[in-house]
């Protein structure tokens, strides 16, 4: 592998009108979404609704550009090989900046160069399977001879991989993430849910707890406060006095949809579409968002 000029791990947010990609999305864009403003590109000037932005580019899923990079939860690296008639290539995806323990999404090798009537060499891997296991940080290629072959042909390396998360709030959403990429579709609901779910339920033990003990807190959130009852009317008046804008009617909505869901899934095994799970790892992320932000005990606005 050439180890120059290799990016260590990139991600970025399209654009939904002309699919530049811009900086990875900060909490600040999060921050202007909530209190109703648009989101500007970085690389554009665009604008448009970032709860739009965000589900056009999940929902396109392309391979070579996941949905998972464009919220940041997956990288993308980048790196070029040479294969050579008759020799053996080894392809360690740590040399083009795949930390180790990273789980890697896709691996696209794409030989370049040479005119279209030029033989070229097909990067063929050496040994082969094709399971669920997870995919192998390294390969060993040869190149097979396409059209009388060449002495020569450099490859690209594309790998988009995560790296897992130690934070155990974070690890549903990364769960539901990653199962969507993976085509896992069913796999997305209860844990897309669950990431909202348990963090809603620890932003409201946090504030009832100022009020009574852990066990009667812990058994009014679960036995008397739902989820449904959690999300509306509870958290709107906890969040009233803090300053904190309302969670969208959009994002409010597709919760309570996710809500329904999760206990088909959970209850009958329902089957899940594409377009339900992008849906479900959209309203995940804008929820987890909105109680991340506004969810730490903040200090009545004094008005
Ligand atoms: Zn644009």
């Amino acid at each position: 592998m050439r180890r120059d000029q290799l990016p260590s791990g990139f991600s970025g947010m399209p654009c939904v009108s002309c699919t530049t990609i811009s900086a990875p999305l900060t909490d600040a864009d999060f921050a202007d979404y909530f209190r109703g403003g648009l989101w500007t590109p970085s690389a554009c000037n665009h604008s448009v609704s970032l709860w739009r932005a965000v589900r056009a580019a999940v929902g396109s899923d392309h391979a070579l550009m996941p949905g998972a990079v464009a919220i940041s939860v997956a990288k993308l690296s980048f790196g070029e090989l040479t294969l050579k008639r008759k020799e053996t290539v080894n392809l360690d995806l740590h040399h083009i900046g795949v930390p180790e323990g990273a789980r890697i999404l896709g691996v696209f090798l794409t030989p370049h160069g040479g005119n279209e009537e030029d033989g070229w060499l097909a990067p063929a891997i050496s040994a082969q399977s094709f399971t669920t296991a997870p995919i192998p940080h390294q390969f060993w290629l040869h190149g097979f001879a396409a059209q009388g072959g060449s002495d020569s042909t450099n490859v690209n390396v594309l790998c988009s991989w995560v790296d897992p998360v130690s934070d155990p709030e974070l690890l549903p959403l990364w769960s539901a993430v990653e199962a969507y990429t993976a085509g896992s579709y069913q796999d997305v609901i209860v844990p897309a849910s669950v990431a909202v779910e348990s963090k809603l339920g620890s932003v409201l033990h946090a504030h009832f707890r100022q009020f009574a003990g852990r066990e009667k807190v812990e058994r009014f959130l679960q036995d008397a406060a739902t989820f449904s009852y959690q999300l509306s009317p509870l958290l709107p008046a906890v969040m009233s006095g803090t300053g904190a804008p309302e969670l969208p009617e959009e994002v409010a909505g597709m919760l309570s949809w996710l809500r329904n869901i999760r206990n088909k899934v959970a209850h009958s095994h329902a089957a899940v579409s594409r377009e339900q799970a992008a849906d479900a790892v959209c309203a995940s992320l804008f929820g987890f968002r909105y109680l991340a932000s506004y969810g730490p005990l903040v200090a009545p606005s004094q008005t």
